[in-house]
């Protein structure tokens, strides 16, 4: 069986910027990636977005073409699961009986979306949002839904219910806390999210829970809601986060727990193997230090080029600042620095104008900024965010003076 100098196992964003950063390091060494998907790398953000909503086909969305792989020499194992890790070998096992060795070992896996557990979750028309696979599926009954609902208001339910609106259906979003996008930011944004897809025709109903899903002829047909409710529906999708896909790992004794546990370098606790992207939990110093995973591009990409450099012989040390942006209707939302634990939020501008920021503080000083049409502050805000500037609320108030002169 086949070896090679690195094994990536997932051909996702943080597998193909690892081999990337790999050749731009100069590393000269065999790569292979191992991906259980049969496409070549792909974004995945367009899949609620311009993917879902067939204004981007899918060479698209191609994070580099075929031949960009094959002039650097990276070997493209795809349609492969990997089940199994001998880290004491340095081997890795796949579902088809093979075996590849690794003198390093590179986890970018992601996650599986986590799925409903009630009665109804398995039936035709009830779909999650991850893999091209998945978005196809739902445009290909998109033609036969009249109604449909999304389960989960953070920012792939948001989207992908947006896409649905602008294609003349009838949505119901539903989700269980109070307000959308509860988890990531301040009330002032969620408030200002609800109203726009309530303005768009998408019936969003907070504070609700499923009680299960509903069919005829083994095909969705309906939610039902705690209180005995009946939303009918043709299409339910499911976006309701997703659980790390790091069990092969674990299972080879890395330590861990919901994620693999990494060092700055995404080293796991396994002789010569990192992770890195949405499965690797690290110690974030816009999180106070606390061990997290992050489930953005930005740091897929940023913990591969680390890992890249780090195997190459060079420096490097994860401490970037998290970004991350949504697309919703004509708004586009960008976010830097972490807004869990902040003490007090600052509205810059007027959510009416549908251009404005929040600006979260903690302890007075500036931790993150939520930009709605707004891709000055975002851009200026960053500096602040990166340096914990201390700024007066009132200042960060006043949309009449540029972040930067604070
Ligand atoms: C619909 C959607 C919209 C999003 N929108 C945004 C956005 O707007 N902005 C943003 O920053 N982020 C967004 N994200 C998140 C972003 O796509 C992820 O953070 C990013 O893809 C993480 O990269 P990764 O390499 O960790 O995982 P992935 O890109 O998911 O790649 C992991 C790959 O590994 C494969 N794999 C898993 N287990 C195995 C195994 N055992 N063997 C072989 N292969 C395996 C998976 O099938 C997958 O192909 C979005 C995600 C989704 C699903």
């Amino acid at each position: 069986m086949q070896d090679y100098d690195v094994v990536i196992v997932g051909a996702g964003h943080g597998g193909a910027q690892a081999a990337i950063a790999l050749r731009q390091a100069k590393f000269d060494g065999t790569i292979a990636v191992i991906g259980d998907e049969p496409d070549l790398p792909y974004e995945r953000p367009p899949l609620s977005k311009e993917y879902l909503a067939g204004d981007k086909p899918f060479d698209r969305i191609l994070i580099r073409p075929a031949s960009f792989w094959q002039e650097r020499g990276v070997e493209m194992l795809l349609g492969r699961e990997v089940t199994a890790v001998d880290p004491v070998a340095h081997r890795v096992m796949t579902a088809d009986g093979k075996s590849f060795g690794y003198r390093h070992l590179i986890w970018a896996t992601g996650g599986a979306p986590r799925r409903l557990t009630c009665a109804g979750h398995d039936l035709a028309g009830v779909h999650t949002v991850r893999t091209r696979a998945d978005a196809d599926r739902m445009m290909a009954e998109l033609a036969h839904v009249e109604r449909a609902v999304v389960i989960g208001g953070g920012y792939i339910g948001l989207e992908a219910a947006a896409v649905l609106a602008k294609f003349g259906k009838q949505v119901t979003l539903l989700e269980a806390l109070p307000r959308v996008l509860a988890r990531v930011a301040g009330e002032p944004l969620s408030r200002f999210y609800e109203a726009e897809h309530r303005a768009s025709g998408v019936d969003v109903r907070l504070g609700v829970a499923v009680d299960c899903i509903l069919g005829r002829d083994g095909r969705v047909s309906g939610v039902r809601l705690a209180d005995g409710e009946i939303v009918p529906a043709e299409m339910v999708i499911v976006g309701i986060g997703i659980v790390p896909a790091v069990a092969p790992l674990l299972d080879a004794g890395a330590a861990g727990g919901s994620g693999v546990a990494v060092d700055a370098q995404c080293r796991t606790s396994l002789a010569d193997v990192f992770a890195i992207g949405d499965c690797a939990l690290h110690a974030n110093a816009y999180a106070d230090g606390a061990a997290i995973r992050l489930e953005s591009v930005q740091n897929a990409n940023d913990q591969a080029t680390v890992v890249a450099k780090t195997i190459a012989g060079q420096d490097a040390a994860y401490h970037a600042v998290p970004w991350f942006w949504s697309n919703q209707y004509d708004l586009k939302l960008q976010t830097v620095g972490l807004s869990s634990g902040h003490d007090a939020a600052v509205l810059r501008g007027d959510p009416a104008t549908r251009s404005f920021s929040l600006v979260y503080l903690k302890k007075g000083r500036v931790i993150a900024l939520d930009c709605v049409n707004a891709v000055k502050d975002y851009v200026q805000g960053r500096k602040l965010v990166e340096s914990g500037a201390v700024v007066a609320p009132e200042r960060l108030a006043d949309a009449t003076v540029p972040l930067k002169e604070m």
